[in-house]
């Protein structure tokens, strides 16, 4: 069987957690050094470290079967792929921007004006849906500078936390799309181990965005405690060495555990403990 081929960044933002999510998954890539092909240990993959914004055309040319990219770049790209997972790493968001003292405070302030950005199509594409004319001056990096340096009253990028923004006195205006990283295919012609290799990734995926919890109750407080959790099927409960007292196990979504932690001690659990779990099927 050929093997599956996947095109990740080879240096950059999402190198390394892409690189994570293959070893997670069970798929682990060996050291590679200097070398931009290389084939994983154990299981029939073989890994394209290439530019990021290089890796749509290997998808959609089928040189690759699948890629991890930005959502950004597949978006600017225009290539025909479709996303099959998006992978919670490497968010970001595409925003415009203008010098802190800059009288541009909306979208529709950039009218008559020019933008600089590494963007150009997706700029055009959101300024048109907005009804807003501004020259675009595409660039292939640093655009930070460029209205420091004269060549635009305005940047479209990539904003994470900001901080880069502020280094150079920009000011964030108009957020036109949240980004983070994704798998990409070509929309037809899937790969024979696609599904094998998506059901280790979603098993990976699912154990990232879930915890589980154990934590002692009393007996009695059992059926409150089961209204509250979500569970895979039930939780399941186990009796305490001391009498009336019982210990209870189940699967969380990250984001509604602190919330039911403080429900929970309020029926009287003790001792609440959170475990990562490594993988999850379903
Ligand atoms: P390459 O050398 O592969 O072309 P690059 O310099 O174009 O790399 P990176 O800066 O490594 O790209 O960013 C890769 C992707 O990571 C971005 O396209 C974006 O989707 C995501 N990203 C997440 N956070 C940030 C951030 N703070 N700044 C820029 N990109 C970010
Ligand atoms: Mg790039």
């Amino acid at each position: 069987m050929s093997p599956l081929r996947i095109a990740l960044q080879r240096k950059g933002r999402l190198a390394e957690e892409s690189l994570r999510l293959l070893q997670e998954a069970g798929i682990p890539i060996p050291a590679i050094g200097e070398r931009l092909r290389v084939p994983a240990a154990g299981y029939p993959l073989e890994v394209y470290l290439l530019r990021d914004d290089d890796i749509p055309s290997y998808v959609a040319e089928g040189v690759a079967d699948i890629g991890i990219v930005g959502e950004n770049v597949v978006a600017e790209r225009g290539l025909p792929l479709q996303i099959l997972r998006r992978l919670g790493f490497g968010r970001c968001r595409l925003s415009l921007a203008v010098p802190k003292e800059s009288p541009i405070h909306s979208l529709s302030d950039l009218h008559g004006r020019q933008v600089a950005t590494v963007y150009p199509r997706l700029t055009a594409r959101f300024l048109q849906e907005a009804g807003v004319e501004a020259r675009i001056q595409p660039l292939h990096g640093s655009t930070e500078i460029a209205p420091g340096l004269g060549l635009a009253e305005a940047i479209v990028d990539i904003v994470a936390t900001g901080s880069t923004l502020l280094t150079h006195g920009l000011r964030e205006v108009h957020v036109f799309m949240h980004s983070e990283a994704v798998l990409v295919a070509r929309t037809e012609n899937a790969h024979e181990l696609l599904e094998d290799f998506l059901f280790r990734i979603d098993a990976v995926l699912a154990a990232r965005r879930q915890k589980y919890i154990l934590f002692n109750l009393p007996a009695e407080a059992l059926a409150g405690a089961v209204a509250l959790l979500p569970g895979l099927k039930s939780p399941t409960v186990m009796p305490l060495a001391e009498a009336g007292w019982i210990s209870v196990h189940t699967v969380v979504e990250e984001g509604r555990f602190w919330e039911m932690a403080r429900q929970l001690q309020a029926l009287g659990a003790q001792g609440i403990l959170v475990i990562d779990i490594e993988k999850l099927i379903r």
